[in-house]
């Protein structure tokens, strides 16, 4: 960092983590690339655009335990960026509705997958990978890693002094669930039979109807974990009819059109400490569902569950995860923390 200039954060991912650590950091004075592999924003808060139909093939709601991030699900409601559903929240019109609203103005890149990384004395570079061939981008004064654990591991192998964070996060991959994930839509909407028992190996059936947005003759079916990392590498056409077959008999129609999608990192994460998300020597963050910060603090929790931590995971987790890293990140850049 240069006397007076911004200081440049790199940020890899930009799923609500990415993207939330981003703004705030933009928020506080700095300068802030985001890099993000898919062609969109959102991660796994996603939504599968078929021909004239549209299912979320990611998180299928997301809750809001701790009044934080229930004063920040109010503040993207206000805008309507999400609406309740059942108990918990969609995005709309489509799932990464929140995340796209709080990326506008970031200066993002996306279609680009971050390969390795290199510290130097000058600070971060990164090695990406575009269409239009390899790029490196840098130098950057932090960089905040906002993505999968496997994935942050992959790419921290490539930096010398990393080897007491790859131990930490080591035990993390073993809490990360896989999960296939099949789109269906039928002719017209089905009515299933009240109660529906939901047949092994499915683990979960979301009726796409009633979701601003989406086909309401679409469901989206979630394999069970422990199937979905049996059957991990297996032909998707199998997994299809696997899965079809299971459907079928809880007296799904036939199909009209099926899209089958494999999450090998779904959900799941370990638990750290705050002090465990930025690690200075390295000027490294670490921020996603992957890493759920212990004991978030007691004024950022309901009275009704003042230890939540334990139970804090996916989206929540995520964002929770940005928010913790932020005061420690901000004061290794000699910037105020700038949280909205
Ligand atoms: C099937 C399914 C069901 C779920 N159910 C629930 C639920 O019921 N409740 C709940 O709260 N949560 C649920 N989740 C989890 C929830 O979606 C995640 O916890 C949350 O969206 C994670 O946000 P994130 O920002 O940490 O990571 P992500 O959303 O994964 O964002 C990381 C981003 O980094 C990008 N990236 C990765 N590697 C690179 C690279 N090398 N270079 C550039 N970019 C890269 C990815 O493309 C991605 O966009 C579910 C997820 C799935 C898939």
């Amino acid at each position: 960092m240069t006397g007076g200039t911004a200081p440049r954060v790199a940020v890899i991912g930009a799923g609500l983590a990415g993207v939330s650590a981003a703004r705030w950091l933009v928020q506080a004075g700095a300068n802030v690339a985001v890099l993000e592999k898919s062609a969109g924003v959102g991660g796994r808060m996603a939504t599968r655009r078929r021909d004239g139909w549209n299912a979320d093939h990611g998180v299928p709601a997301f809750a809001a335990h701790t009044a934080a991030f229930a004063a920040e699900v109010a503040r993207w409601q206000a805008t309507g960026w999400v609406a309740a559903h059942g108990t918990g929240w969609i995005g709309v019109p489509t799932m990464h509705a929140p995340v796209r609203g709080l990326a506008a103005g970031l200066a993002l890149t996306t279609a680009i997958t971050v390969r390795a990384l290199q510290r130097s004395p000058a600070g971060w570079h990164l090695h990406a990978e575009a269409q239009a061939g390899p790029q490196v981008y840098g130098p950057f004064d932090a960089l905040v890693l906002a993505i999968p654990l496997p994935q942050a591991q992959a790419l921290l192998r490539t930096v010398p002094g990393t080897d007491r964070l790859l131990a930490l996060l080591q035990p993390g991959n073993a809490a990360i669930d896989p999960c296939w994930t099949l789109l269906v839509r039928h002719a017209s909407p089905w009515m299933p039979p009240v109660p529906l028992a939901v047949v092994p190996p499915l683990a979960k059936v979301v009726p796409q109807a009633g979701r601003a947005g989406r086909a309401d003759d679409a469901w989206v079916l979630h394999a069970q974990a422990d199937w979905s990392r049996t059957h991990l590498e297996a032909d998707p056409a199998w997994i299809t009819a696997s899965l079809l077959t299971a459907f079928a008999s809880m007296g799904a129609p036939v199909p009209v059109a099926t899209t089958v999608h494999r999450w090998r990192y779904a959900q799941g994460g370990l638990t750290v400490s705050p002090t465990d998300l930025w690690w200075p020597d390295l000027r490294l963050a670490l921020c996603g569902d992957g890493l759920i910060p212990l004991a978030i603090p007691a004024s950022s929790t309901s009275a009704s569950a003042p230890a939540v931590s334990a139970g804090l995971a996916g989206v929540e987790a995520a964002w929770h995860s940005a928010r913790a890293v932020l005061p420690a990140l901000c004061a290794a850049l000699a910037l105020p923390v700038a949280i909205d």
